[in-house]
């Protein structure tokens, strides 16, 4: 039985980490096969051993959130299951991994190599024009004394500006909020690039650019890869990004 798929960020080594694929699980039809989430429509049973295999897999507890699209960051030292409302956590507890949930909207890991603690942010458009992934560098900054220039981060699997297509209010409010190059307003066929506005935030953050990776994967595009909330008209499953604080 292969294991769940998971991908890594070549930055992150040194860290327990990882963006699931739609591989590896036990879920069937538009939920095939490695979904992590039961607020989708998908069997509860199923989704219960598709974490039951993450958490086998990983040997992590897993620190979850119920996401809504803002930029609150929660610190957890324990596994919990997604019940306070954010969309970041961080975590310097050994073991447990701080993690969002995803299927289009960026996820977006960051680590601290001096205390060890480590973020994990959600950030869908409105997540990354509202400041979630600097939200998540201030939190490991005012929590666990760590220094924007030491902080590595990798920007995940997400829609890419391949497909996101936008209103051109929108794309006009990325240019002019975020900057010119995250957007090209048009009348028709407006482009977002989210990857390159989070790079973006965490660079006015203080991060330094080659402690970046953007792993530049587009879930709308790999449709076998990938669950798509956008490419699948929003009947389809989620995928989770984590990474465990060390010691
Ligand atoms: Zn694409």
């Amino acid at each position: 039985m292969p294991g769940p798929g998971i991908l890594a960020a070549r930055l992150l080594g040194a860290y327990r980490h990882g963006f699931t694929t739609r591989e590896g699980g036990v879920s069937r039809g538009a939920y095939a096969t490695l979904n992590l989430s039961t607020s989708v429509g998908d069997d509860p049973a199923r989704v219960r051993e598709n974490w039951d295999r993450l958490r086998a897999s990983t040997g992590l507890a897993f620190a979850r959130v119920r996401q809504v699209h803002g930029c609150r960051v929660v610190g957890a030292e324990a596994g919990t299951d997604p019940v306070e409302e954010a969309d970041a956590v961080t975590t310097s507890t050994p073991g447990v991994a701080a993690c969002v949930s995803v299927a289009d909207c960026v996820p977006v890991l960051l680590a601290d190599p001096r205390s060890g603690a480590v973020a994990a942010v959600h950030a869908g458009w409105r997540g990354t024009i509202g400041g979630a992934a600097p939200a998540g560098v201030q939190a490991l900054v005012e929590r666990y004394g760590a220094r924007p220039g030491d902080l590595l981060a990798a920007i995940g699997p997400g829609i890419g500006p391949c497909c996101f297509e936008v209103s051109r209010d929108l794309a006009a409010r990325f240019r002019d909020e975020v900057g010119p190059v995250t957007a090209t307003p048009r009348d028709q066929g407006s482009r977002v690039d989210l990857w390159r506005a989070n790079e973006l935030l965490l660079r006015r953050a203080g991060l330094r650019p080659a402690r970046i990776e953007t792993l530049g994967r587009c879930t709308s595009c790999e449709e076998r890869t990938f669950f798509s909330h956008r490419r699948d008209d929003g009947l389809t499953g989620r995928h989770v990004a984590f990474i465990a604080a060390v010691s």
